[in-house]
């Protein structure tokens, strides 16, 4: 049986782990702020939570926490008689799921009030006119807690609508990462988790360069498309993508916010085609202080100042013939004081994802997942839709080998929600009448019924990590698994470092 042999394996790791843990529990103990980490206070944090991953990934799922009415959805035999090629939006085939593996749910979620900001405009899309010139802005407001939106004054976040969306990957998997400013932006910008853009902490150096920024994507896709990245914080452009920043017009960072939207409403007037402008002081003040008078007092302010930017984008696609799309955003979420975040719990993988225009059902419609975490948390959009979405609106093909993690929130979606079971079995949800081509670093090797959903490797990996990426109809999502081989090679450095230190061996 697969399952057992993968079980057996990583038993031994797991009782490996076992024997370095009191080791390890000390090593984590002095990892009190991970913005200050040495190098080797990273390398312990980062071992000892590969481990917890390695103990957590076979734990049961958490039982569904869905209503009775939420499972009415019966599984149906698949119909062998459809195999179009074109998707149909209508469609209700479901597969009959393996005896043992509950059916996925495939209902919305019912979204209760506490999970959407509804606007109070919507700028109406016009398609029509093909002279109208696409651009797209991303503003980023570091540290917004999505439950203070709501809470406080903020009729500028009132124009857009605005939605609960999830940060930190998925949590005791190979994706999870830490719900801070360097992941959670490198996130943003990349469309991929942190296995996947490397840049695990504030204290990450390049990321890596096989999953560029949005910048090189689309530079490489049109390099006749204008581009400005304005922010607050510093590292990302200075140190995270500073080699794609070649190809960016204008980059400017260590700016207040205030001079950041003077800059952003600039580039606006100017007729810059992409535009990232990041803000700082609401972060600033949650970490000084928590949810207090100061937090509110910067979330304000921070409300002030998009409106400044919606309003220059209002203007501009009035005199301009220009169609924007505004995304607005945040890089992770907070703790129950608001003083701190990097941990996996709800609050703090709680983002959130607000535009100024209608976008598809990824974005819209909540989808029950096999995995209901945090009270189906990945039912909501990704921070990895962000970079896609800018691509799609900017007119920019997407190519299913870069592996990105979720659809675009814009256009027709073929597929949704890869993510691995407890058991390693990939799932999906699809009602595309037609193939799922699934490969395996690149090679084709297997091709199903895109609505049967899930997908089991017969040859799971064992060592270095795999992507598998799930292709249905012109889009594709991707998953890599752990670094198998990566985490003995720490054990391995870990216990030769113990067995030194026991002996007193000088390095
Ligand atoms: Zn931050």
């Amino acid at each position: 049986m697969l399952g057992s042999t993968m079980f057996g394996n990583h038993t031994l790791y797991v009782l490996v782990a076992l024997t370095f843990l009191p080791w390890l529990a000390m090593a984590e103990n002095s990892v009190i702020d991970p913005q200050q980490n040495s190098p080797n206070k990273a390398l312990s944090s980062e071992l000892s939570h590969e481990l917890d991953n390695i103990d957590a990934e076979f734990l049961p799922v958490q039982s569904s926490t869905q209503s009775p009415s939420q499972s009415s959805i019966q599984p149906i035999t698949p119909s062998s008689t459809q195999s179009s090629a074109r998707p149909t939006a209508q469609s209700t085939t479901q597969p009959l799921p393996p005896e043992g593996i509950p059916p996925l749910q495939t209902e919305p979620v019912n979204q209760d009030a506490a999970e959407v900001i509804e606007p109070l405009v919507v700028t109406p899309v016009d398609l029509s006119e093909s002279r109208i010139k696409k651009k797209a802005i991303l503003i980023g407001i570091d540290g917004v807690q999505f439950e203070k939106i709501k809470e406080h004054e903020t009729p500028n976040f009132d124009r857009l609508m605005i939605r609960k969306a999830y940060t930190g990957g998925i949590n005791h998997f190979a994706s999870e990462q830490s719900t801070n400013s360097g992941p959670g932006w490198a996130t943003t910008l990349t469309g991929v988790w942190s296995n996947k853009h490397k840049i695990k902490s504030n204290n990450a150096n390049r990321a890596n360069d096989e999953f560029p920024s949005i910048f090189k994507r689309i530079h490489q896709l049109n390099d006749t498309l204008t581009m400005a990245s304005i922010m607050h914080w510093n590292l990302p452009s200075e140190v995270f993508f500073k080699r794609d920043m070649i190809h960016v017009n204008r980059v400017e960072s260590n700016l207040t916010d205030a001079i950041a939207t003077k800059t952003a409403i600039e580039e606006i007037q100017k007729g810059t085609e992409f535009i990232l402008v990041q803000l700082n002081n609401v972060d600033y003040a949650g970490q000084q202080y928590g949810y207090g008078e100061n937090y509110k007092k910067q979330l304000r302010n921070a409300d002030q100042q998009l409106g400044k930017i919606l309003d220059a984008i209002e203007q501009s696609s009035q005199t301009s013939s220009s169609e924007w799309l505004a995304i607005i955003t945040t890089d992770h979420g907070r703790d129950k004081s608001g003083a701190s975040h990097s941990k996996q719990t709800a609050m703090e993988k709680t983002v959130f994802i607000g535009v100024n225009r209608p976008l598809n059902e990824e974005f819209t419609k909540p989808l029950l997942t096999a995995n209901s975490d945090f009270d189906n948390m990945y039912s909501h959009p990704a921070q990895t839709a962000i970079t896609p979405t800018l691509l799609a609106w900017l007119g920019l093909p997407i190519d299913p080998f870069w592996l990105f993690e979720s659809p675009p929130l814009i256009g027709e979606l073929t597929i949704r929600k890869l993510m691995p079971d407890t058991h390693m079995t990939l799932r999906w949800q699809s009602e595309y009448e037609g193939k799922a081509e699934i490969y395996k670093n690149k090679t084709l090797v297997a091709t199903i019924k895109a609505t049967e959903g899930q997908w089991q490797d017969p040859n799971p990996p064992e060592n270095d990590p795999v992507d598998y990426i799930v292709v249905i109809g012109e889009q594709g999502l991707a998953y890599r698994t752990k670094d198998y081989r990566g985490i003995r090679k720490l054990l391995k450095w870990q216990a030769l470092e113990r067995l030194r230190k026991a002996l007193n061996i000088p390095l």
